[in-house]
């Protein structure tokens, strides 16, 4: 971040009170804070617990989990919900936060949740390709070329599976 999001002025670093050195517009007269997007991707699951629903999209030839963009005014929780249903037509009996992790490529701050179904009829937009329910032993294999969402799978199974179930 080198300079002004509003006009464009190069930017200088300035002390903030409880902050430290912050990057400051002299033309603005404010102080600069990062800009970067924010989504969900979620851990879609039977109620069991035995499977999870993975996509392919995009004419992309691997599997990955269901996610998207956060919309402006909206919450990370409502994203899911919204997603899931556009995406794969599912509506989780509940959600919960788990990890989040930083995407350089996208700027983007990707908030991963667990989204448990009992109803598992999927019915998918344009978006999806094709998509799989896989065992959890068969989905680690499966998201080997999805890094972020195999990264985010073996923190829930480090994290919570075993205390679960
Ligand atoms: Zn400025």
């Amino acid at each position: 971040m080198k300079y002004c999001y509003d006009c464009g002025t190069k930017l200088i670093e300035k002390e903030l009170e409880h902050e430290g050195i912050i990057p400051f517009c002299p033309s603005c007269n404010k102080f600069v804070f990062p800009i970067f997007s924010a989504a969900v991707s979620m851990i879609i699951l039977s109620e069991d617990k035995s499977k999870i629903l993975l996509i392919k999209q995009y004419g992309k030839d691997f599997y990955r989990f269901v996610a998207g963009y956060i919309n402006k005014g909206e919450s990370a929780e409502e994203a899911v919900y919204r997603e899931m249903a556009e995406e794969v037509g599912l509506k989780p009996k509940y959600i919960k936060p788990l990890r989040t992790s930083y995407f350089d490529k996208s700027n983007t701050l990707m908030y991963n949740y667990l989204a448990v179904c009992d109803d598992l009829n999927v019915v998918t937009n344009y978006e999806v390709d094709s998509y799989n329910w896989f065992s959890i032993d068969e989905a680690k294999e499966a998201l080997k070329d999805a890094k972020l969402a195999l990264y985010f799978f073996e923190q829930y199974l480090n994290d919570y599976a075993q205390k679960d179930n």
